[in-house]
C-alpha cells in the first residue's frame, strides 16, 4: 500500500486516512504512520466495536428501517413483547436473523482478524450480535449483547442456530406489512414446545456477567484502546474506553459522528472504519510475519 507523504493531496480512499488529533485544531496526515507505531509497541492492545463496523458490511440498521415496525424496537425487543405481542416479537427477530444472511465480513472485520493473529489484537469487545468477527476469522471475542446467531428455548434451554426461526414459507413479509402475519411452530422448541429466544440481550435484561467481567478486564489492563464505530453514548460502550484511559492507555476512536468521549483520544479518525484499518495493518504486516500454518 502506498503510504501517503504530500499533505493535501488525497488519493484513494484507502489513504485518505486522516485524524483530527483530539486537542488540536486541523487534520494530521501523518497520523496513519503514528498510529500504526504505537499499535505495534502495546503490550495489551484491545479494540473496541459497534454498530459502525457493521454497516461497512451492508447490515441495515434495524433502526433505519423503522417503518416496518409497527412498534418501537425498544419495546419490540423485550420479554414483555415475546409475551403479549408474539407476532410482533418473532416477525422483528425473523427479519434481523434473515438480513443476517445476505451480508459477510467487510476489509475491517478481516484487517482485525490478520492483527489477531499477528499478535496485536489481546481483546475484541463488541457490541455487535451478528457474529461477522468470528466469521472473519478473530478468536477473542467478547460479545458483550449477546448472539444473533442462536436461538435457546425458554422452557429446556436446548440452543439451536437461529436460522431455524425463518419461516419456510417465502411470503413471511408481505403478509406481515399487509397485517395476516402470525408466528408458526418454527418459534418453537422441536423438543419440548417450549418457546425459542434470541440469544441476545434484550431491553431491560443483564448483560451476561462473565463477558462483561471480561471485558472489565481486558479494558484495564489494556495499554491501547481503539473504539469502531460506536457512539459512545450509553453504557457499557462509554465506561470501557474510560476504563482504559484511566489505567493510562492511549485511545484511539475512528467514528463517523463525534462522541462524548473525543477528549479523552490520543487519536481521532473520521473516515470508513475499512479505509482506516486496512491503511495500518499494511503497515504492521510488512513488519510481522504471522506465525507459519501446518
Ligand atoms: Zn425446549
Amino acid at each position: 500500500m502506498a503510504e501517503k507523504k504530500t499533505k493535501g493531496q488525497k488519493t484513494d480512499p484507502a489513504n485518505s486516512v486522516e485524524a483530527v488529533p483530539a486537542a488540536e485544531a486541523g487534520m494530521r496526515l501523518n497520523s496513519v504512520a503514528e498510529i500504526a507505531a504505537a499499535w505495534e509497541q502495546a503490550q495489551s492492545p484491545v479494540v473496541f466495536t459497534g454498530a459502525g463496523m457493521s454497516t461497512e458490511s451492508g447490515l441495515p440498521d434495524f433502526r433505519s428501517a423503522q417503518g416496518l415496525w409497527k412498534s418501537r424496537p425498544e419495546s419490540l425487543a423485550t420479554m414483555t413483547a415475546l409475551k403479549t405481542q408474539p407476532d410482533e416479537f418473532y416477525f422483528f427477530y425473523q427479519w434481523r436473523i434473515a438480513k443476517l444472511r445476505d451480508v459477510s465480513p467487510n476489509i475491517g472485520h478481516h484487517s482485525l482478524a490478520l492483527l489477531e493473529r499477528l499478535g496485536l489484537v489481546t481483546a475484541l469487545i463488541t457490541q455487535n450480535v451478528d457474529g461477522l468477527h468470528q466469521q472473519a476469522g478473530s478468536v477473542k471475542v467478547t460479545e458483550l449483547h449477546g448472539s444473533l446467531r442462536t436461538v435457546s428455548c425458554l422452557n429446556c434451554a436446548a440452543q439451536y442456530e437461529s436460522t431455524v426461526l425463518i419461516p419456510q414459507h417465502s411470503a413471511w413479509e408481505e403478509a406481515y406489512k399487509a397485517g395476516l402475519y402470525h408466528y408458526g411452530s418454527e418459534c418453537l422448541c422441536p423438543k419440548c414446545n417450549g418457546f425459542l429466544r434470541p440469544d441476545v440481550v434484550l431491553f431491560g435484561e443483564q448483560l451476561p456477567q462473565e463477558s462483561w467481567e471480561k471485558a472489565v478486564k481486558a479494558c484495564e489492563n489494556s495499554d491501547f484502546f481503539v473504539v469502531l464505530g460506536s457512539s459512545l453514548a450509553v453504557a457499557p460502550a462509554n465506561v470501557c474506553p474510560q476504563l482504559a484511559v484511566r489505567n493510562g492507555a492511549k485511545l484511539l476512536i475512528v467514528n463517523n459522528d463525534p462522541t462524548p468521549l473525543d477528549e479523552l483520544a490520543t487519536w481521532v479518525v473520521r473516515a470508513s472504519i475499512g479505509d482506516v484499518l486496512a491503511a495500518i495493518t499494511g503497515r504492521l504486516e510488512q513488519k510481522k510475519e504471522p506465525p507459519p500454518c501446518f
